[in-house]
């Protein structure tokens, strides 16, 4: 099993945090893969913006890379 499973408990599916950082289920039912993508490249973005390097953007790199993995694979 390669699927993140941790159960998201969050009602909301637009709720930034979630999409961002917070909601780590990949099958979660609120916030759906591609939201995620979108709203973490917009976090990575704003990250690049403001010059900021090192491992929040590494992390948020690969995430997103793991979760378009994922998408393209379904
Ligand atoms: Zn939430
Ligand atoms: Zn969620």
């Amino acid at each position: 099993m390669n699927h993140n499973q941790k159960k998201c408990l969050c009602n909301e599916p637009l709720c930034a945090k979630c999409l961002g950082i917070g909601c780590e289920d990949d099958g979660c039912k609120k916030h759906s893969v591609a939201d995620k993508i979108r709203s973490k490249q917009k976090i990575l973005n704003s990250l690049l913006n403001k010059k900021k390097d090192g491992q929040g953007v590494a992390k948020f790199r690969s995430e997103i890379e793991r979760l378009q993995d994922l998408r393209e694979n379904s």
